[in-house]
């Protein structure tokens, strides 16, 4: 029975990558019908959140793509959260250390800060030393019932290699005086992404782990682990990472990277989703072009994937998203409509903030129109004032794009404070800069209120008109980028 996962982290928007990888495993999971999981990996205590989760499953679900076992569906190896599992990975990891496999690292920051230094130096390869390995399991013990803390790295051959073997790429080597003594247990007694992961898969019975190509280099590592614990591996497979345009790693800074920003943007989830498997699974013909996913999981073939990357092109999603529209009944283009436009809740909330400001009803459409479009109309003209000249726009777009970027919250309370905070940095009064935001956001300087109006739109449509309206000044180098965001 054929097994396959995908095992995001819950931190920050639901990626359009993590969709690539799901869609992935889940049509090969389905043409040979076996089981698709979901399993969340929330071991980064510091930067997981219940929100990301949950709009991690519910974008997934957007998509059409569903899962046979989950934190939120059960299955026979429940928990799917790795929160909930914290037993199981100190039980492994207690086991390592009894068999000499994993060894207490006792080096405090200052020294391992130190080591990387003297590394950098003499441009070695930044890994950890081996200091702890002299230490003598006795003592090992001792320091550790003394209550001092560790962390358990794990053990590496000094000399060697290893063999990847991955489905598209075949063989590799690894020399093993090239990988790190990677930590596996923090001293908080929480595991690391790598035993997490490679314990879960094998009690969850993974056959086939196929995820970005950025794990290739984890590989090594996760197979001595399975060595270690006597596990069979399962198959690897690492999919190309997706580029922008000018072939660069797909970031937010060029391309909308969350899938809700194509939510809100009124990209229908079949086209995004055929989008996805055309990155998958490129086609020879126009004509072939237009597929869902039982078609995907028949046209899938790792063996021909093209290890260039694929293009996240945007004009091609444009075309598809066209294409689905298109093909819709007016009924079924109403009840889109319907679905893809704002609740009950949100509509009352947006017809209370325009009351104030309408004479005639007919005022009313032109006033929200911005909260129902993708991107706004602006130009040079309609951003700039008197009291703002294009250099303070240009920075002051950039850090509220970047400071609204972090944090789990996108409330009105937080927007205010962030966009204050840029005021204040500037040395410029809120009220003078508030109009640039206006108009980035609204596409006019007279709109319903700004930071009401962000809440409606959400993160993602905030970022892009911000990025578009900082475009439109020119943008921002990487040398201003570097050091606007240090200061
Ligand atoms: N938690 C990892 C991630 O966020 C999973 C990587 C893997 O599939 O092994 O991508
Ligand atoms: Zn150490």
């Amino acid at each position: 029975m054929i097994r396959t996962r995908i095992a995001p982290s819950p931190t920050g928007d639901p990626h359009v990558g993590t969709a690539y990888v799901a869609l992935a495993n889940y049509a090969f999971a389905k043409r040979q019908g076996g089981k698709f999981v979901l399993r969340i990996e929330d071991t980064d205590q510091a930067r997981s959140t219940p929100e990301s989760e949950a709009a991690i499953l519910r974008s997934l679900r957007w998509l059409g793509i569903s899962w046979d076992e989950g934190p939120d569906v059960g299955g026979p190896h429940a928990p799917y959260r790795q929160s909930q599992r914290s037993a199981l990975y100190e039980k492994y990891a207690r086991e390592l250390l009894e068999k000499g496999d994993a060894f207490r690292c006792f080096c405090s920051a200052a020294r391992l800060e130190e080591m990387r230094e003297t590394q950098r130096l003499l441009k070695q390869p930044s890994r950890y030393d081996g200091h702890c390995l002299k230490l003598s399991a006795d003592e090992s013990e001792r320091r550790a019932n003394a209550g001092e803390p560790f962390v358990i790295r794990l053990k590496v051959p000094d000399r060697g290699s290893i063999t990847v073997d991955d489905m598209r790429r075949g063989p590799t080597v690894f020399e093993w005086n090239a990988v790190d003594m990677q930590v596996l247990m923090k001293s908080d007694g929480l595991p690391t992404y790598h035993l997490a992961n490679v314990v879960d898969d094998h009690l969850m019975e993974i056959t086939h782990v196929i995820r970005g190509e950025e794990w290739i280099s984890s590989a090594p590592k996760h197979l001595l682990l399975y060595q270690y614990f006597g596990w069979k591996p399962p198959v690897l497979m690492h999919l190309p990472l997706l580029r922008n345009p000018d072939r660069s790693k797909l970031s937010k800074r060029k391309n909308p990277t969350s899938i809700l920003f194509y939510e809100r943007m009124g990209y229908l989830p079949e086209a995004l989703l055929n989008f996805l498997g055309l990155l998958l699974a490129p086609v020879e013909s126009e004509h072939e072009e237009l597929f869902g996913l039982d078609d995907l999981s028949r046209r899938l073939d790792f063996g021909t994937i093209s290890l260039g990357g694929p293009v996240f092109d945007v004009a091609k999603l444009d075309w598809l998203n066209g294409h689905y529209i298109r093909k819709k009944s007016p009924a079924e283009l109403e009840e889109a409509f319907g679905e893809w436009t704002y609740d009950r809740a949100a509509l009352h909330e947006i017809v209370a903030l325009a009351q104030q400001r309408i004479e005639r009803l007919s005022d009313l459409a032109p006033l929200c129109a911005f909260l129902f479009a993708g991107r706004v109309a602006v130009s040079r003209e309609t951003l700039l004032s008197a009291k703002i000249d294009a250099e303070t726009a240009r920075k002051a777009l950039a850090l509220a794009m970047w400071r609204l970027d972090d944090g789990p919250l996108f409330d009105k309370a937080t927007i205010e404070g962030e966009l204050r905070a840029v005021a204040d940095e500037l040395g410029v009064k809120f009220r003078d800069l508030s109009r640039l935001y206006y108009v980035a956001i609204s596409g006019s300087a007279a709109s319903l209120p700004l930071f009401d109006s962000m809440v409606l739109l959400g993160r993602d449509l905030c970022r892009e008109r911000l990025r578009t309206a900082l475009a439109e000044l020119g943008g921002v180098s990487a040398a201003e980028q570097k050091a606007w965001r240090a200061a």
